[in-house]
């Protein structure tokens, strides 16, 4: 736990969200600011500042983030239609808060993949 993070601080409850899921080493939520008709979030529950700051110790982690993230695509219904996934890292990847977290966008076609 990272006493200011914001991500950290609604793993711990003191700041709420609205779940989606959760078991001991995810949680999943929804974005507070929604870029699509579905927005979600899905962190690991242990402070990782960035994909950047994955280690060889959390491959289990990283395979169970990418395994979680499509069942919650699944049970969100977007299976079938498709989805994107995004994971923003660092200064000129746009990424705001500093705890690892993939967006899963969807329920409408989510348009070109980077802004012109
Ligand atoms: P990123 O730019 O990839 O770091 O994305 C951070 C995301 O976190 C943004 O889409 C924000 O809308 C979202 N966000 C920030 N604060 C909260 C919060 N308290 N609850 C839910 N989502 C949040
Ligand atoms: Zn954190």
């Amino acid at each position: 736990m990272q006493p200011d993070c914001i991500f950290c601080k609604i793993v711990a409850g003191t700041i709420p969200c609205e779940k989606v899921y959760e078991d001991e080493e995810i949680l999943s939520f929804q974005d507070i600011h929604p870029a699509a008709p579905v927005h979600v979030l899905v962190i690991p529950k242990r402070h990782i500042a960035s994909l950047d700051d994955l280690t060889e110790e959390d491959r289990p982690l990283a395979g169970l983030l990418l395994e979680r993230t499509t069942s919650i695509a699944s049970w969100l219904g977007l299976h079938r239609t498709g989805y994107r996934t995004i994971i923003n890292t660092g200064a000129h990847g746009g990424q705001e808060v500093p705890h690892l977290h993939l967006h899963i966008l969807g329920g409408k076609r989510i348009g070109p993949m980077v802004a012109q």
